[in-house]
């Protein structure tokens, strides 16, 4: 049987690779709907290698231009073409399994209809997962659906938990961090970085906001609080009843070890493979299988040594943040996450410098007005009101740099 496919965010780092994984399985996998945020041109090159059955364009304004295209390239085809977020949503709606590899709040759509239409969600996305935990989670009780993480850590714990049957037996989660580039460097000396420099990851090639994340140690604490809704629900349920408190997060500069789950007896299994995406992409894809393509296999003559520390929290106040954020609840990660998106947003083109930051995250998430995230409304509204209150911080340090 032949699994249908949904790559939303499909010219993207993730998205490129997934396309990547499914060619190498020709046999078993389908691309049926491919998205994009607004880059028609990439994506028309996709349409046309994989002529899928629905193409959509998340920049509404572009979706003439997307029509024009796919019109022009095939008359006698039935391509559907669609724009927004429903026709975000709808790509995932035609598919077995949804690979949400879009980047940011945007993708929450998706997350949304591929749970509701009870199927897989293969999810990169964590900023959707992060800002609307608790509708994720009634989401996700839909019969059928299924939440396989694609972030590398929590395939890893993902992949870890199957070693043991009693999921009320887990007593930590160790999440794995590179360190980014700035590993080892003084809050001082971090003062005067430039966007190539935070740019520069020494062990994984992603796309822009994620690279400055892993920099600022953001990503890390997304990642924990990703962690604590994958896997924080009652034992027996969808995770294993862990709690932030007993999230560590442990730096690992050869990005080997992808996380580790330790057990009440006081063994830790742990996840290894070299770093590449695919092979969690590959993972979600086949899950409870095993993909047939090798990816990431360690060549242990080579391998050398793998080490081990604990994060620098002051020089990087981003990881704490998001802790503070989890602890909160709420809308609190929504707020933090889209105070983020903007500011990195604007580290990118220059207006602010890096440790500006984790100061407008800091700020954004002090004014946080104890909303509930119960509902979606709630949730796009504390969207909105964070990423107000954070582009009045960028203002306040952009110092008329556009
Ligand atoms: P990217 O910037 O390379 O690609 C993002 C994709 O999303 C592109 O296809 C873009 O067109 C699309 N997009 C952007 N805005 C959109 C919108 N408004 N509507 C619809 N589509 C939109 O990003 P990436 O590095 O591939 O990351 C994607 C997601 O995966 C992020 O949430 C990231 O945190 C997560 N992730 C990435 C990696 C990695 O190695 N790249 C690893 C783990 C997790
Ligand atoms: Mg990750």
């Amino acid at each position: 049987m032949i699994t249908s496919v949904a790559v939303v965010g499909s010219t993207g780092s993730i998205g490129t690779q997934t396309l990547e994984a499914v060619a190498d399985a020709p046999d078993q996998y389908r691309v049926v709907s491919l998205a994009a945020g607004s880059d028609v041109a990439g994506l028309m090159a996709q349409v046309e290698a994989l002529r899928p059955s629905l193409v959509a364009i998340g920049d509404q304004s572009k979706f003439a231009d997307l029509k024009d295209a796919v019109a022009a390239l095939t008359p006698d085809l039935d391509i559907e073409v669609a724009a927004g977020p429903d026709g975000l949503a709808e790509c995932s709606r035609r598919a077995d399994v949804t690979v949400n590899a879009v980047v940011g709040f945007a993708g929450l759509p998706v997350t949304l209809a591929c749970l509701e239409e009870g199927k897989r969600l293969a999810l990169a996305n964590k900023e959707s997962l992060i800002a609307a935990g608790p509708i994720v989670q009634i989401a996700r009780r839909t019969e059928g659906a299924e939440l396989v993480p694609v972030d590398s850590e929590h395939a890893a714990v993902h992949q870890c938990l199957r070693a043991n049957n009693n999921p009320a037996q887990v007593s930590r989660l160790q999440i794995t961090a590179s360190g980014g580039p700035f590993r080892g460097r003084s809050a001082r000396s971090l003062q005067s970085v430039t966007v190539a420099d935070a740019l520069a990851h020494p062990t994984w090639s992603m796309g822009p906001k994620i690279t400055i994340d892993s920099s600022t140690l953001m990503n890390k604490g997304l990642e924990v609080i990703e962690a604590n809704e994958l896997f924080g629900e009652p034992a027996g349920d969808a995770g294993c009843g862990i709690t932030l408190d007993d999230i560590d997060v442990v730096v690992h500069p050869q990005s080997i070890v992808h996380s580790m789950v330790t057990f009440t007896d006081g063994s830790t299994i742990a996840q290894l493979s070299m770093p590449t995406m695919k092979l969690p992409i590959a993972y979600a894809l086949a899950y409870p299988d095993r993909f047939p393509v090798s990816y990431g296999a360690i060549d242990w003559a080579t391998l050398g040594s793998l080490d081990f520390d604990v994060p620098d929290r002051s020089a990087f106040p981003c990881l704490d943040l998001a802790f503070e954020a989890g602890r909160i609840g709420g809308t609190a990660p929504a707020w933090l996450s889209a105070a983020n998106e903007v500011a990195v947003e604007a580290f990118l083109k220059e207006r602010i410098r890096w440790a500006d930051i984790a100061d407008i995250n800091a700020a954004v998430l002090l004014s946080h007005d104890g909303g509930t995230g119960e509902s979606l409304d709630g949730v796009l509204e504390g969207d909105h009101v964070a990423r107000v209150l954070a582009g009045r911080e960028v203002e306040h340090r952009s110092d008329g740099r556009t």
